[in-house]
Order: structure tokens, then C-alpha cells, then sequence
């Protein structure tokens, strides 16, 4: 059998072979310790739980529309008026089985075939595949400085005949950071001047920390018309710890919706209707929940930082949001990739590679696990790689004896 060449070009998700190799290894009583997750441990709010329960008694559960139930789009509207200021009508909204759906159907939407998609590094693993999926051919802008944040005149200088869109993820996959307001302002106006799709990706931004709040790209579009480029794709798996639910939705111009259903229409029609249920009860629900995920997180953050910045040749970037942390481990070992294989096997750490996300030399370290995963994970990291840690280690009973500084 010959899979196609569309098939051959697209990578199997690194995130996934991880999870699970991490998985065989724990059935094999290997005490694991999972920071390369990608979703919070709390529960799904009750509210979402019981809306969805309560219709499901009922036992009719039949297709919703494509583009999503009228009662949770009406609940979005309601969320993008609350974070967004933004009055959107229910024909500006297209409820997908997941973001990742989001931004595949809006791709197909817009891209010719080879019409590139702009994204900085480090970037979200999908994007990449997304958009050969789609047809196009992704164009990432990796920052000169080393650091996590591009400049608008590097995005600008990799704009051509062939650029249709532009992704932003703020706070960001895998870095943490959130692009400041000046940088989401020049973003807005580059796009609007060369005529771009800019795709904000804030599926993070309800995560963000120490007060700060996310700059809301409306404020800085001139285009208020229903002719605007400018997209926002959310959804309830990273605010809500509802990854299982796979509900996220795009705010797009209303022609843009129209098409983007029509070919929603014939991939999935719309999402499992369970689940808009259960996405409505937490939009509509009581939202501590959120507020206390959020904390947590933050904590986590303080408590990952604080160790790793105790890590000698270890560069780390504080994250404003998010649950990942990116931090520079190429004083230690350049290839991600070894790096990763070499703590899984030495002391059953999971990492993700710096490489899937652009970015080589560089770990990325989940903190939405316990706290006593992240200080035990980063305790474990700090012996496998420091020579000046004591020569022995404990994994539970099991003594581990360093053979290899
Ligand atoms: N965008 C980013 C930046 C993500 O990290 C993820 C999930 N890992 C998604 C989109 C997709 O989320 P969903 O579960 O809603 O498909």
C-alpha cells in the first residue's frame, strides 16, 4: 500500500509519541514523571458537567449545525463581549471540534495552493502541518536576539507575493511569553496595510499571570468593518481543562463563515452536540474554576522558574501564561532531541524537544502537572546534568548511580 505524498510530507505528533511512550513505561512500574503534558489536571467545571449530563437523560442527541449550536453561540457572543469588547453576531462565528479544527477549516478557507503562512518561532507544533495540510507552505520567522519575541520589521521582511496570513499564539506554545501591546498594535497595521489574514490564536490568554492583562487585538484594528482580515480563534480546552471536549470556535467576517461551514459541512459537520452542551454550561456557568487553575498555574510557574533559575548554565525566560516553560539547556546538550531521549531513559523525565517547536537546544517543561512533579522533575533534570550534583539519586526505592560525567 503507497500512502500519498500530502501523507509523507506530514510529521507524526511528537507530543503524542511521547505520551505514549511515558505510557508503556509507567504500565512497566517505571516511576515517570510527565512535564511534557499539554493539559491541566483540575476537572471540568460542574456546570459543563451537568448542562451536558442533563440534556444527554434525555437520550436525543442528534446533529447540531454545522457551524455549532444557536445557544452556544450565543454564549460566545456573551464571552466576546465580556474579554473582547467586541459585539460579534452569531453569523461571525464558526464552532469547530477543537481550535486545532479552527485554524485546519479557516486554512482551507483561505489558502491557494502554496500560499505561504507566516509564524515566529518558537511556534505551536501543528502549525507547520496545519498548513501543508491546507496546501500552503509555512514560513517561519525565527528571532535574530535569541530571544522569544520577533520584531514587526522581521515578520515585514519575509512578507511576499505569496503570504496570505500570519499566526500569532500569545501567551505562547511553547515559550509562555505574551507579545506585548506595541507588537500586537504593529501586527495589526502591517496586516491591515498588506491586505493579511492575522490570526490571533488566544487560546492561552484567560492563563496569564502576575496581573497582566492580554492586549485585545481589537482595540487596535482600523478595520472595524465585516470586511476585516482579522481572525480570533478560542475555545474551552485550556481555560476550562475541557481538552477532552474538543470545542473551540473561530471569529471570522461572515464571509469567511459562510465558507468555512460550508467545508466544515462535509469534514465533520458540527461538533459532537455533548459537548457544545458541556462547552455551554462552563461559558455560562460559575468561573472559579478558571480563576482557581489559574493561581495554580501561576504557582507552579514561580515554583519551576525558582529551580531552574538555580540551574547553573540553564537560560530561562519567565512565562507570562500558559502552562510551559522554554528554557535554553544548549550549554548542556545543542540537540533537543538527544537531550530529551537522554533524561526519559536516565531518570524517566518527559521533556518535549526544543525542535518540534523551532527551536533546538531548548526543553519544553509543562507545569500543569502537581507541584511535586515539577520540583521532583526539575530536582531529577538538575542531577542527570550537573556535575556538581551528589553522584546518587533515589527514584523511589530504586538508588541511581550517575556512570556518565
Ligand atoms: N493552539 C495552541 C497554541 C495549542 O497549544 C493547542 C492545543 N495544544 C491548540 C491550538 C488546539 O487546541 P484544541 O484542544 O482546542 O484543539
Amino acid at each position: 500500500m503507497s500512502t500519498s505524498q500530502l501523507a509523507r510530507s506530514i510529521k507524526e505528533s511528537p507530543t503524542l509519541i511521547l505520551n505514549e511512550t511515558a505510557a508503556r513505561l509507567r504500565e512497566k512500574g517505571e516511576p515517570v514523571i510527565h512535564l511534557g503534558g499539554g493539559e491541566p489536571k483540575s476537572k471540568a467545571p460542574i456546570d459543563a458537567v451537568v448542562n451536558c449530563a442533563s440534556q444527554l437523560n434525555s437520550g436525543d442527541v442528534k446533529y447540531a449545525p454545522a457551524d455549532g449550536l444557536p445557544a452556544l453561540k450565543k454564549a460566545i457572543i456573551r464571552y466576546m463581549e465580556e474579554h473582547y469588547h467586541k459585539l460579534v453576531s452569531p453569523d461571525n462565528l464558526v464552532i469547530s471540534s477543537g481550535a486545532k479544527q479552527s485554524i485546519m477549516v479557516l486554512l482551507y478557507t483561505i489558502l491557494e495552493p502554496k500560499d505561504e503562512v507566516i509564524f515566529p518561532a518558537p511556534y505551536w507544533v501543528s502549525y507547520p502541518e496545519i498548513v501543508k495540510l491546507a496546501g500552503g507552505l509555512p514560513v517561519v520567522v525565527t528571532p535574530e536576539d535569541g530571544s522569544f519575541q520577533p520584531t514587526i520589521a522581521e515578520i515585514d521582511e519575509v512578507v511576499g507575493p505569496y503570504t496570505k496570513a500570519i499566526i500569532l499564539n500569545s501567551p505562547n506554545n511553547p515559550s509562555g511569553i505574551m507579545y506585548p501591546k506595541d507588537f500586537i498594535a504593529g501586527m495589526v497595521e502591517l496586516c491591515e496595510k498588506k491586505n493579511l489574514y492575522l490570526i490571533m490564536d488566544d487560546l492561552y490568554n484567560r492563563l496569564v499571570f502576575d496581573g497582566k492583562i492580554p492586549p485585545n487585538v481589537y482595540d487596535f484594528a482600523r478595520d472595524q468593518t465585516d470586511h476585516s482580515k482579522l481572525v480570533v480563534v478560542q475555545g474551552v480546552s485550556k481555560m476550562y481543562a475541557m481538552t477532552g471536549f474538543r470545542i473551540g470556535w473561530g471569529v471570522v467576517n461572515r464571509e469567511l463563515a459562510e465558507a468555512m461551514t460550508n467545508i466544515q459541512s462535509h469534514q465533520t459537520s458540527g461538533p459532537a452536540t455533548p459537548s457544545q452542551w458541556a462547552a455551554i454550561g462552563a461559558l455560562n456557568g460559575v468561573q472559579s474554576g478558571l480563576e482557581s487553575l489559574r493561581l495554580t498555574l501561576e504557582n507552579n510557574r514561580n515554583v519551576m522558574v525558582e529551580r531552574l533559575r538555580a540551574f547553573d548554565g540553564v537560560h530561562v525566560t519567565k512565562p507570562d501564561g500558559t502552562f510551559y516553560c522554554f528554557p535554553d539547556f544548549s550549554a548542556y546538550e545543542k540537540n533537543s532531541q538527544k537531550l530529551s531521549e537522554f533524561l526519559l531513559e536516565k531518570v524517566r523525565v518527559v521533556t518535549v524537544p526544543g525542535k518540534e517547536f523551532g527551536m533546538d537546544g531548548h526543553l519544553r517543561l509543562s507545569f500543569c502537572g502537581s507541584i511535586k512533579d515539577v520540583t521532583e522533575g526539575i530536582e531529577r533534570i538538575q542531577w542527570a546534568l550537573d556535575p556538581n550534583a551528589p553522584n546518587e539519586l533515589y527514584l523511589g526505592e530504586r538508588k541511581l548511580v550517575r556512570d556518565w560525567m
